[in-house]
């Protein structure tokens, strides 16, 4: 039995202000909390002392490809247990792998190598798969490569599911393509959460989707038809309907502070989910990558493609959540962007929150929002040297 008091760090939970807490953890899960600088019991307790810093629920990111040098697509369990390595060491305690249009070969090779690593994470947990395409509109293809877009067909996402053993959790889709409708009705019958992006729906097609069962949007206003005051599209019938959550990047270069404001004005904190789209330059910083089938040159952790078109980002979730807060958002509502909502929207009940009877997946952050050590399920996966 493993028993364990977490003391001296500021809670940072959702509805409440920042209140410095005391937690005790048993056999990974949060037992109880106790608010205010309790005296520590006498026991056979393993203490934490949180230095006074911030505690917040494990970061959940539903749209990562690769860190630090290691790219999810490659079908190597390697760079998955790299990324997961990766997620911990950015606060981020659970995610999605997330695929890019590829061969149906490649996309399988790479499925039966996440079901290989999880459950042995050596790192951030695994929640499942997030499919990014390949039913994309080349129209706003962004960086996913043209070559392997195509039209939906659904014998081929029937076997992709066959092999992904439930594992499947997220779909990005653009649904005004021919057959478009239909593959949403099969994934609202899979139970899965489905995404639009890569899309050049109009406003009528969006809402149409949105009716049928669509409920997010993948990195919200990068890769879909701008609004136009004439030609509202996708993005406005998204901030119409209640139903429907949105993906940013928060990272200083694909959405304008002003934009992400008016996001999380529009949606609030439940509507919206902080992500980073890492691409395996993550952790690197610039240099010439290969992502997608394309060449990808980052400079000054900015990633494009040679004609310009941005590739993703280098950004981290602990990152994500600093520049949230310096657009004005609260830490709070940026946390709860970045935890409790991905969590709600990917059905996750037992991370997300920091409350009695869930997983101890915490993060502990200073003010900057680095880092300090991260812990899932009452274990303690990384740890920054922290002189005490
Ligand atoms: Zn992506």
């Amino acid at each position: 039995m493993s028993l364990k008091i977490v003391h001296n760090v500021n809670l940072i939970q959702q509805d409440a202000p920042a209140l410095p807490a005391t937690l005790w953890i048993r056999n990974g899960r949060i037992e109880n909390i106790e608010s205010g600088l309790s005296s520590l019991p006498e026991g056979d307790y393993e203490y934490i002392d949180g230095q006074g810093h911030q505690l917040i629920p494990g970061m959940i990111d539903v749209h990562i490809h690769g860190a630090n040098g290691f790219d999810m697509m490659d079908g190597s369990e390697t760079s998955i247990q790299e990324v997961s390595r990766a997620c911990a060491d950015t606060g981020c305690t659970s995610f999605l792998v997330t695929s890019v249009s590829s061969t149906i070969e490649e996309l399988l090779a790479m499925i039966r190598s996440v079901k290989r690593v999880i459950g042995h994470e050596v790192g951030a947990k695994i929640a499942g798969l997030h499919l990014e395409g390949p039913y994309l509109n080349p129209k706003r293809k962004g960086m996913q490569n043209e070559r392997f877009l195509r039209h939906p067909n659904l014998a081929e996402m029937k076997d992709i599911f066959n092999e992904a053993d439930g594992l499947i959790k997220m779909v990005t889709i653009a649904p005004e393509l021919p057959g478009g409708m239909e593959l949403i009705s099969f994934l609202k019958e899979m139970g899965v959460v489905i995404a639009i992006a890569h899309s050049d729906a109009s406003y009528e097609e969006a809402k149409q989707a949105f009716a049928a069962g669509a409920s997010h949007v993948t990195h919200c206003f990068n890769g879909m038809r701008p609004i136009h005051h004439r030609d509202p599209g996708l993005v406005v019938a998204a901030f119409e309907e209640e139903h429907v959550s949105l993906q940013a990047i928060v990272d200083g270069i694909h959405l304008h502070p002003a934009i992400v404001r008016m996001m999380h004005r529009l949606k609030g904190p439940d509507g919206m989910v902080l992500i980073t789209d890492a691409l395996q330059a993550m952790g690197l910083g610039d240099g010439n990558y290969v992502f997608g089938g394309h060449h990808v040159t980052v400079t000054e952790g900015v990633a494009r493609l040679a004609d310009g078109t941005l590739a993703s980002s280098t950004v981290t979730m602990n990152e994500a959540l600093r520049l949230t807060v310096e657009t004005g958002i609260s830490l709070i509502d940026a946390v709860k962007m970045a935890s409790t909502t991905p969590a709600r929207i990917l059905g996750l009940d037992t991370v997300g929150r920091i409350s009695t009877g869930f997983d101890a997946d915490l993060v502990l952050l200073d003010e900057q929002c680095q880092v300090q050590w991260t812990m899932i399920k009452g274990d303690i996966v990384y740890l920054k040297e922290i002189k005490y």
